[in-house]
């Protein structure tokens, strides 16, 4: 197998859809050791299977708005692979969303959700609706809308969806109501929902908890631990506020948070309080980061920029994919940064992963990092389907033996000589093997 070729012929295929490309790019890389010589693999064509998605729905999304106008946006869902089980992965409502973008989401949900163990397929959607500014209304007619197109292909053995930016569980409610009203079914098709009604005890924290868990796991083979690190993040989503809050309850010091306007540089570190605050801000003032340093004198907002540029032990880019380029990996470097941990789904390109991983710096992909948000749906999932409702500490310690586990499996696959791990070889490696197998298993379909 010739992987240059594959890649140059996938590319032509794919020429418009480059996120998906590069995604695609530094798995083969990384588990190229592994496919090259396996003629099993080579004759089921495995590689060719696993580059295109099982299906590929893209869709007109129209619904009315407040002033009566019909306004149209563009709906995907990528079903890209259940060989594990059924298709899960979230929806992402961002005006900037594409097709490369949902398949490259995707094709990292598929991998991401083996390596938590658990009997998942991956699949991801969205569309390209910005919630930002829109009224209640609104949104509910757009996910009335945006579900009326896609729930006959849906279901808790078919595909089950979850959110991710942009969608929460208002979004998920307004879609599950709907779905409800359809099908006449009360089910686990939905993941994300309001814990007053079938959702989940530490939604909202799981996915920073699970990165924090991870990188507790990671220190403590090195025996150090979280205790006095000062940690960079770029975000104030959901995945920001679970980091932030594991973090500094692990002794460590976050210095710097994120919006679209710039990042602010806080040398005190975030408190409790100052968490609370950006929980406020985030639902006021749409994503602006300026105001925090209005309110909290002694620290520094820097318009535009992002906080790659600070000091730090450990950098959690926690915004979007590809917000890490070579400027910010050499900037990384240059002020000794010694762990990048992907919160967002890959949050860097490929340049900066191959620069990391020479200078030395420990490199955890998302698909390892964050599996603690799809961790989360499975455990509502589950207490949907056994009909409980599990407190948080129980919830809390089964995502921890998620995370555990998926930590595990990294340094099974990934170590190097001399007692060192790489985590991206070991994270895809680990998936890789068990897609393919569940795959081979099922015969050529
Ligand atoms: N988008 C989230 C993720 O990264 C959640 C997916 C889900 O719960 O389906 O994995």
């Amino acid at each position: 197998m010739n992987l240059d070729k594959f890649l140059i012929n996938l590319q032509r295929v794919n020429s418009n859809e480059p996120e998906f490309i590069q995604s695609v790019r530094i798995f083969l890389t990384s588990v190229q050791e592994w496919i090259s010589d396996d003629y099993r693999l080579n004759n089921a064509a495995i590689l060719e299977r696993l580059t295109e998605p099982d299906r590929v729905i893209m869709f007109k999304v129209p619904w009315l708005n407040d002033e009566g106008k019909v306004v149209v946006n563009r709906g995907y869902r990528v079903q890209y692979n259940n060989a594990l089980g059924p298709y899960k992965g979230g929806l992402r409502f961002h005006p900037a969303l594409t097709l490369g973008t949902v398949k490259m989401l995707a094709f990292e949900q598929v991998f991401k959700n083996s390596l938590t163990s658990l009997p998942l397929g991956g699949a991801m959607g969205g569309a390209n609706f910005d919630p930002k500014g829109k009224s209640e209304n609104e949104i509910m007619r757009f996910c009335q809308s945006y579900l009326l197109q896609l729930w006959d292909v849906l279901g808790d053995d078919i595909d089950i969806l979850g959110g991710d930016i942009g969608v929460g569980s208002r979004e998920i409610g307004f879609m599950f109501g709907m779905f409800k009203k359809l099908s006449h079914r009360h089910n686990g098709t939905f993941t994300g929902k309001s814990p007053d009604w079938g959702g989940t005890k530490l939604k909202a924290e799981s996915h920073g908890y699970g990165v924090i868990y991870f990188l507790k796991s990671l220190l403590k083979r090195y025996d150090d631990s979280l205790d006095g690190k000062i940690i960079a993040i770029s975000g104030f989503g959901n995945m920001a506020y679970g980091v932030i809050k594991k973090a500094i309850a692990l002794g460590a010091k976050v210095v710097t948070v994120s919006g679209p306007d710039g990042y602010v540089y806080d040398p005190q570190g975030i408190d409790e309080r100052k968490l609370e605050y950006l929980l406020e801000l985030r639902a006021t003032s749409q994503d602006l980061i300026r105001p925090y340093s209005i309110e909290y004198p002694g620290t520094m907002y820097y318009e535009g920029k992002k906080p790659w540029e600070v000091s730090c032990d450990i950098a959690i880019p926690c915004a979007i994919q590809n917000e890490i380029g070579i400027n910010e990996a050499e900037s990384l470097l240059k002020n000794k940064c010694g762990y990048l941990i992907e919160g967002a789904d890959q949050s860097c390109l490929q340049e900066a992963v191959e620069l990391f991983t020479s200078q030395g710096l420990v490199y955890v992909p998302s698909k390892a990092a964050n599996v603690g948000g799809v961790g989360i749906s499975s455990l509502e999932l589950a207490q949907n389907n056994m009909k409980v409702n599990w407190s948080e500490s129980e919830i809390d310690s089964r995502l921890q033996d998620i995370m555990e586990r998926t930590y595990q499996l990294c340094c099974k696959y990934g170590s190097k000589p001399g007692g060192q791990t790489d985590y991206l070889k070991g994270a895809n490696t680990a998936a890789f093997q068990r897609v393919t197998e569940a795959m081979m298993d099922q015969g050529v379909i």
